[in-house]
């Protein structure tokens, strides 16, 4: 209900309807343009961004990796170096000193003996207390395992979050010595630092590390550094991949689309992530630009398919409207003006045109009815009146011939009124033959006629009269015998500028023949 009314409201017609289908999909094709290029665009930036950060991921992987590669091999060379003179206190200072000033790869170097004491150290600002024995993480691990180490990061003695890498002191007969060791502050500027912090950051992406026990190495923030990683939805996979891209949601309950990579030396896997809002923005930033630029384009299609909508609606329109006017005088004119451009349009011409006619001549019909006398055919009051209309309206000068059958009264009394009849259709054929084409026969009352004749003057008129009298007068009507008629004539405008006068006139003049003993004609 609630929508027929909405329709009715609208008042639709053949143009709008073109125009509401034209709107409906220029506006679905251009929303659903619109969702696939954002569809599509979005999972490109996601699918390149997974790749760009895994690239960038096992690359800074692969540069770390080579970094602690030469580490633990220095560390390694002092540590044969050192296996030949493990006792001596000259080379174990130096050796420390070497690594830690000749390159920055370490933030201080310690060598223990096999039981945990610190024989020697660099820098010397450290100021470690060579009597203790040592049960840190990096001690412990160095001192069971007796191998190469890389710990996790833990608390130093002078409360620094480090990372410990050692490398076993053996002597000749490889019996173990004990150590050499060096510590990475995590939290101060370092190979770690330089490595992996991000200069120039794209769309706010970043990168972090984290060992095999996913502690945070490395992260912009230093906070989280040592930290465990929790709440993160990809953490499994990585660990378990070590290498790929996936896109999660981080502790903070951040969208990020990451890529990571194994670093093999450390047993450490690198990160480098973008958050998915910030990388979005961009697709939308393209879809703005999209719409702008599309948006003239389809507004530009809307003008031409609004015009185009004119042409097709529009004949059919004028025809619809010419439709309910086909009794009017100028609509088949105007029906044949209408271009028939397309087939339809032609169709419902060609009909309307047809029916234009058809209602024309049924229209001439019922004129004809209205305007003629059923027994004699002549034109009554009415039909006289059209031609008075006709002739004022254009000028035309006619004559007024008024026709009275004489002692009519008598015929219908002995013969009766249908004889009488009979006899009312032969007058008005005698009258009819003896006038014009253009003359206009009317019968105005029961036994009384009128010929109204255009362009003759009183003198045409009296012999148009005459003829007629003249005929009835001469001729024997069987059973009857001759009937006669008397007749007036007046003529517009000579004998009267007014109409209704002129008929007066001729009915005078009529009066006059009758009085003058009837069967004549009175000018
Ligand atoms: P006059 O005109 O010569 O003075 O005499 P009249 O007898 O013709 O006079 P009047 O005009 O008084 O009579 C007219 C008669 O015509 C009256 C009526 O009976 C007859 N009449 C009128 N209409 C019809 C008709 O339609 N059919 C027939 N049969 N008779 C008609
Ligand atoms: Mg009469
Ligand atoms: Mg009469």
């Amino acid at each position: 209900m609630i929508f027929k009314k909405i329709i009715y409201s609208l008042q639709l017609n053949l143009r709008k309807l073109i125009l509401f289908l034209a709107i409906f999909s220029v506006l679905s094709l251009f929303i659903i343009s619109l969702l696939v290029n954002y569809y599509i665009q979005k999972n490109q930036l996601i699918e390149n961004s997974l790749s760009v950060n895994m690239e960038y991921a096992s690359k800074i992987a692969r540069g770390t990796n080579s970094h602690f590669k030469s580490m633990l091999q220095e560390l390694d060379y002092s540590a044969h170096v050192l296996g030949q003179a493990f006792d001596n206190d000259q080379i174990r200072q130096a050796e420390v000193n070497r690594l830690k000033f000749q390159s920055n790869y370490f933030d201080s170097l310690i060598i223990s003996d096999r039981h945990g004491n610190i024989l020697s150290f660099a820098p010397e600002k450290l100021q470690l207390n060579k009597n203790v024995v040592n049960t840190t993480l990096g001690f412990k691990m160095s001192l069971t395992q007796q191998k190469t180490v890389v710990t996790p990061p833990y608390y130093s003695v002078k409360n620094n979050l480090i990372v410990f890498l050692s490398q076993p002191v053996f002597d000749q007969n490889r019996r173990y010595l004990g150590f050499i060791g060096a510590a990475i502050y995590l939290k101060s500027d370092n190979i770690l630092n330089e490595l992996l912090t991000i200069k120039y950051r794209y769309k706010n992406s970043y990168m972090y590390v984290i060992d095999s026990n996913q502690r945070i190495i490395f992260h912009p923030d230093q906070q989280l550094i040592g930290k465990e990683v929790k709440n993160n939805t990809g953490l499994a996979t990585i660990l378990t991949e070590k290498n790929g891209k996936i896109r999660l949601i981080n502790s903070q309950g951040i969208d990020n689309l990451a890529g990571f990579a194994h670093i093999p030396t450390t047993d450490w896997i690198v990160v480098s992530q973008q958050p998915t809002r910030d990388l979005l923005a961009q697709a939308s930033s393209i879809i703005v630009k999209i719409i702008a630029g599309m948006l003239l384009f389809y507004v530009f299609i809307f003008f031409i398919v609004w015009r185009i909508s004119f042409l097709i609606s529009n004949p059919l329109a004028q025809l619809a409207k010419m439709a309910s006017h086909l009794n009017s005088v100028e609509t088949d004119q105007k029906i044949k003006q209408i271009e028939p451009w397309y087939y339809e349009v032609l169709k419902f011409k060609l009909s309307l045109l047809l029916s234009s006619q058809q209602f024309k001549e049924k229209i001439s019909e019922l004129n004809f009815y209205v305007n003629t006398d059923p027994l004699t055919g002549f034109y009554n009051r009415r039909g006289m009146r059209l031609f008075l209309d006709e002739f004022q309206k254009s000028g035309t000068p006619f004559a007024v011939i008024s026709i009275d059958i004489d002692h009519f009264k008598r015929i219908n009394d002995i013969y009766g009124h249908e004889t009488g009849d009979l006899v009312l259709k032969n007058i008005a054929t005698t009258i009819e033959r003896n006038s014009r084409d253009i003359d206009a026969c009317c019968r105005i009352g029961g036994e009384e006629f009128i010929v109204l004749s255009p362009n003759s003057d009183l003198n045409n008129a009296y012999h148009l009269a005459e003829r007629i009298r003249q005929t009835i007068a001469n001729t024997k009507i069987e059973d009857i015998g001759t009937i006669t008629v008397s007749i007036g004539i007046a003529h517009w405008p000579i004998s009267d500028n007014e109409i209704s006068r002129v008929f007066k006139l001729a009915d005078d003049k009529l009066y006059v023949a009758k009085a003058e003993g009837r069967n004549r004609v009175k000018i």
